[in-house]
């Protein structure tokens, strides 16, 4: 089928390059010159793991390119995704985008005489696509929902750092249809997908979404809050707790011979928050939807609150291996992204904890082995921190290391590291990566989250 993509960033681009590798013809729209250019020329804007080898692959097979004209996208194709940004502006959604997005491929529309389907795969609240997508894309193309043009809401599920791998293998197709026929149409584009699909109206499927981050982002929340308990006492280690409830067969079901440890466990961890470009975004968005449709959302706040103190956790271990006052202390964070295996640095916990430092006139050095490989994002420009090449150049006098991210290659640092590089050293792992055994006993202070 021929498809066009409104909006190639991270969403955009996974699904424009899985949906060419299927053997469908893809046209990625996007504003920004730059980020067309760099496509075309088969450089990623972003890292992804093998993102780079099919985007170069696809580009030589012809079955993809980008472009930033979006109106002859949109004639060429029979399918159009909308993949906007639709971010958090005062924990708001900002629908501006998709609202410009909508317009352009409404007018483009106009000028269409067959059949179309449009179908909104970026993240928005229940009724958007009815209630505000649906009546622009009327009005522009001149055109009715349900005679000439069709209209769809494809929530997506891909997370950044396994992103290939989770639009190609999906768990399920979420399908919201304004009508029988805009769901059979555009449904065509995963004929070669077997795994679930469910079809549902516009609403059900923006719901989904929603309570599928949610329910993430409320797991992690809990997890924090019970390793907040388990600190206070300075008896318990979370990570023994965690085993002894993971091992409920209910959560790790026992099949044949043996229990497996199924992914959701990942989010019954304690660590020192949750970031990146949905779950913080998401949840915010969900609780405001709640308040304007006056019912009560206080578990999905208290899930933001937790999250926006769970940071501050690091500050407290540091002190207590290094003392109270920080000031003049060189410290070296570890991770900058939100999460290993992605250049985002979107909402990323490491921020509050810098932000923290700085306040305390603390020196900061950080490391990440991408956040700032291609290019220096304006967020690290402007922020009174160096960026080093190397973790060893991070450790090079610092007082203390603090660990944010789980990146392997930092999982793999062993104790005898830390103690070549530091004079004296101090870890705070704010992922749980260290056996705090094995690094107590070679001589480093060591204080980890549920401690
Ligand atoms: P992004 O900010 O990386 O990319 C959005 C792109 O749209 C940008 O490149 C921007 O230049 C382009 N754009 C905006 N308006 C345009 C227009 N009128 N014409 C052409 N291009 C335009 O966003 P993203 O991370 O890809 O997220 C997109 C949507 O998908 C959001 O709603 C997000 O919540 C949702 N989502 C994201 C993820 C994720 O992991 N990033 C996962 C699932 C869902």
């Amino acid at each position: 089928m021929r498809i066009s993509i409104v909006g190639t960033g991270y969403v955009g681009l996974v699904t424009g390059l899985s949906l060419a590798s299927l053997g469908h013809k893809v046209i990625c729209v996007d504003n920004d010159t730059k980020k067309v250019n760099k496509i075309n020329n088969g450089e990623s804007p972003f890292y992804e793991p093998d993102i780079s080898e099919l985007l170069k692959n696809m580009l030589l097979k012809k079955t993809f390119y980008a472009t930033e004209n979006l109106e002859e996208s949109v004639l060429e194709s029979e399918i159009t995704i909308i993949a906007v940004g639709t971010p958090s502006v005062n924990d708001q959604i900002d629908l501006s985008f998709i609202e410009k997005a909508t317009q352009q491929i409404g007018a483009a529309l106009k000028e269409d005489n067959k059949y179309h389907v449009v179908a909104v795969k970026s993240t928005v609240l229940p009724g958007v696509t009815e209630q505000i997508v649906k009546p622009i894309l009327e009005k522009y193309s001149q055109k009715k929902i349900g005679e000439n043009i069709g209209l769809c809401m494809n929530p997506e599920f891909l997370r950044e750092g396994s992103a290939l791998e989770d639009a190609l293998q999906p768990d399920r197709i979420v399908i919201g249809q304004a009508d029988s026929r805009s769901g059979e149409e555009f449904a065509k584009i995963y004929s070669k997908f077997s795994c679930p699909k469910i079809f549902t109206n516009l609403w059900t499927a923006e719901l989904i979404k929603y309570a599928a981050n949610s329910l993430f982002a409320t797991l992690i929340s809990f997890a924090n809050e019970i390793s907040r308990i388990s600190e206070s006492t300075n008896k318990i280690d979370i990570l023994d707790v965690w085993t002894g409830v993971h091992l409920d067969k209910r959560l790790s079901p026992v099949v044949g011979n043996k229990q497996i440890k199924p992914g959701m466990l990942n989010y019954i961890l304690s660590g020192c928050g949750f970031g990146g470009s949905c779950f913080p975004k998401d949840i915010k968005a969900l609780a405001s939807f709640a308040d304007h449709q006056k019912t009560e959302a206080k578990l999905i706040k208290s899930v933001i609150e937790v999250n926006k103190t769970q940071p501050h956790r690091m500050i407290v271990l540091l002190k207590k291996a290094l003392g109270e006052n920080l000031k003049g202390k060189r410290i070296a964070i570890l991770g900058l992204t939100f999460k290993p295996n992605t250049d985002d640095i979107r909402e990323s916990a490491t921020f509050p904890i810098i932000e923290e430092l700085i306040s305390e006139g603390a020196k900061i050095i950080c490391h990440d082995p991408m956040a700032y490989k291609k290019y220096i994002p304006t967020k690290l420009k402007i922020l009174p921190i160096n960026l080093a090449v190397s973790v060893n150049e991070a450790l090079k006098n610092a007082e203390a290391a603090m660990v944010i991210t789980g990146w392997d290659e930092y999982v793999k640092l062993t104790p005898q590291f830390f103690k070549k590089n530091m004079n004296k050293p101090i870890v705070i792992d704010g992922r749980r990566i260290y056996d705090k055994t094995v690094f107590t006993k070679a001589g480093i202070i060591y204080q980890g989250i549920g401690l």
